[in-house]
C-alpha cells in the first residue's frame, strides 16, 4: 500500500517537472474504482510567431533591397526566439528577446524605428505577459528607454504594479538600470518625412468636428502603416507568453496611448491563449480585442484559428479597425490574420524550419 502511494506520488511529481511529456508515467492506479487512462496526449508543439506590423504594404513601395532587409531582421528575430526555446527557455525569455531585435532595427515602428507624434517627439509604448501565472507588466510614454519591452518585463517582475507611464517609468527603468538614450536616437528621416506628410495633408484637410479622438487619419493618412512588433511563444513546459512594442502612429496628439500596452487590448496571454495585435488602436481597446480572442477560446471552445479570424475578419473590418494579430494556443497552433493588405509576420515551431511572409500569399 504504501509503495502504491510512493508511486503515485512520484508520478505526480513527475507530471508537474516534465509537463511538456503531456502524460504521467504509466503506474497502476492506487484507485482500482477509478479508471485511468495512461494514453499519451500529443505533445505541445512549441514555437514562436512574431509580427512586425500590418498596414498597406504596397509591393511597389517596397524595394527589393528594403524587403530583404526586413526579411532578415525578422528571421533574426525568430531565431533569437526559438534559440532560447529550443534550449528549454521560457517563452517570456524568447519573446522578450525577438522583441529586443525588432526594437533596435529602424525598419519597425518601435524602440529606434519609433514614429513621430504631432510634436515631433517620440512616446513608446510597451507590454509584456506571462500566460502561466497571469502576470503583466506595461509601460506608455517613455521618450527615453531604449528598449521599452525590457523596461514592462522590469515592472512586471521587479515592481509591485502592471502599468508604469511617463516620467515616473523612466525614473524606474533608471533604478534598475535599463539602458536609457537621449531623444534624438529615435529620429529617423523616414519615419520624420512621414510626419510631414502627414501634417500637410492635415492641413490640407482639417480633422472634421466632433472627431472622439485626438487623433484622427487625415484621407491621405490611408497609405499608412502600422509597423508595430510583437511576439507569442509556447515553451517546452508548455506555457505561452504575449509582448507588444509600438511607437504608436504617427501625428498622435496629447500623451496618446494605444492598445499595445494596454493588456486585453493589444496583448494578452492566458493558459490557453496568447495573443499580440497591431493597428487601429483605438478600435482595438473599445474591442478588447486581445481579450475578445482568448475569451472566446476559453468560453466558446472555438480553434484559436476560428476565433482570430472571427474578431479580425469580421466584429474588426465592421467597426473600421484596420490591422491584424497574432495569436497562439496552448498546443502550438497559430492563426495570424489581418484585414489590411499586409502584415509582417513569422513562424519558427520545434523543426525549426523559419517562414517569414509579408503579403497575403507571401
Ligand atoms: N496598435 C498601435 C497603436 O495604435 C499601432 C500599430 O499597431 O502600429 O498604437
Amino acid at each position: 500500500m504504501i509503495a502504491v502511494r510512493l508511486r503515485s506520488l512520484a508520478a505526480i511529481a513527475l507530471g508537474a517537472l516534465f509537463p511538456s511529456l503531456g502524460c504521467s508515467p504509466a503506474l497502476p492506479s492506487p484507485r482500482p474504482d477509478v479508471e485511468t487512462t495512461n494514453a499519451p496526449r500529443p505533445a505541445p508543439r512549441w514555437g514562436i510567431a512574431i509580427h512586425g506590423g500590418a498596414g498597406v504594404l504596397d509591393r511597389a513601395s517596397l524595394s527589393p533591397e528594403r524587403e530583404a532587409e526586413t526579411r532578415a531582421v525578422l528571421a533574426a528575430s525568430l531565431e533569437a526566439g526559438h534559440g532560447i526555446l529550443a534550449k528549454g527557455g521560457s517563452s517570456l525569455d524568447a519573446v522578450t528577446a525577438a522583441i529586443r531585435i525588432l526594437e533596435d532595427s529602424p525598419l519597425f515602428n518601435a524602440g529606434k524605428g519609433a514614429v513621430f507624434t504631432h510634436e515631433g517627439t517620440n512616446e513608446l509604448d510597451a507590454a509584456l505577459m506571462n500566460g502561466h501565472t497571469r502576470e503583466a507588466g506595461a509601460v506608455a510614454g517613455l521618450r527615453h528607454v531604449r528598449n521599452p519591452i525590457t523596461l514592462a518585463r522590469s515592472v512586471m517582475e521587479k515592481s509591485p504594479h502592471v502599468m508604469m507611464i511617463g516620467e515616473g517609468a523612466e525614473r524606474f527603468a533608471e533604478q534598475e538600470g535599463l539602458e536609457l538614450v537621449p531623444e534624438r536616437y529615435f529620429y529617423t528621416e523616414e519615419r520624420w518625412q512621414a510626419l510631414q506628410r502627414a501634417l500637410a495633408a492635415e492641413k490640407k484637410a482639417p480633422p472634421p468636428q466632433g472627431k472622439p479622438q485626438g487623433f484622427w487619419e487625415s484621407p491621405a493618412g490611408r497609405d499608412h502603416k502600422f509597423g508595430t512588433v510583437g511576439a507569442v511563444a509556447l515553451d517546452q513546459a508548455g506555457h505561452l507568453a504575449a509582448g507588444t512594442s509600438t511607437g504608436g502612429m504617427t501625428n498622435k496628439r496629447f500623451g496618446r496611448v494605444g492598445d499595445s500596452p494596454i493588456i486585453g487590448a493589444g496583448t494578452y496571454a492566458d493558459e490557453g491563449c496568447a495573443v499580440s495585435a497591431t493597428g487601429h488602436g483605438e478600435y482595438f481597446i473599445r474591442y478588447t480585442v486581445a481579450r475578445d480572442v482568448c475569451a472566446r477560446v476559453d468560453y466558446a471552445g472555438m480553434t484559436i484559428g476560428a476565433a482570430a479570424d472571427r474578431v479580425v475578419m469580421d466584429i474588426l473590418v465592421k467597426a473600421g479597425g484596420e490591422g491584424g494579430l497574432i495569436a497562439m494556443d496552448a498546443q502550438g497552433n497559430v492563426a495570424m490574420p489581418f484585414n489590411s493588405k499586409g502584415m509582417y509576420r513569422g513562424y519558427m515551431g520545434a523543426d525549426g524550419i523559419t517562414s517569414v511572409s509579408i503579403f497575403r500569399d507571401r
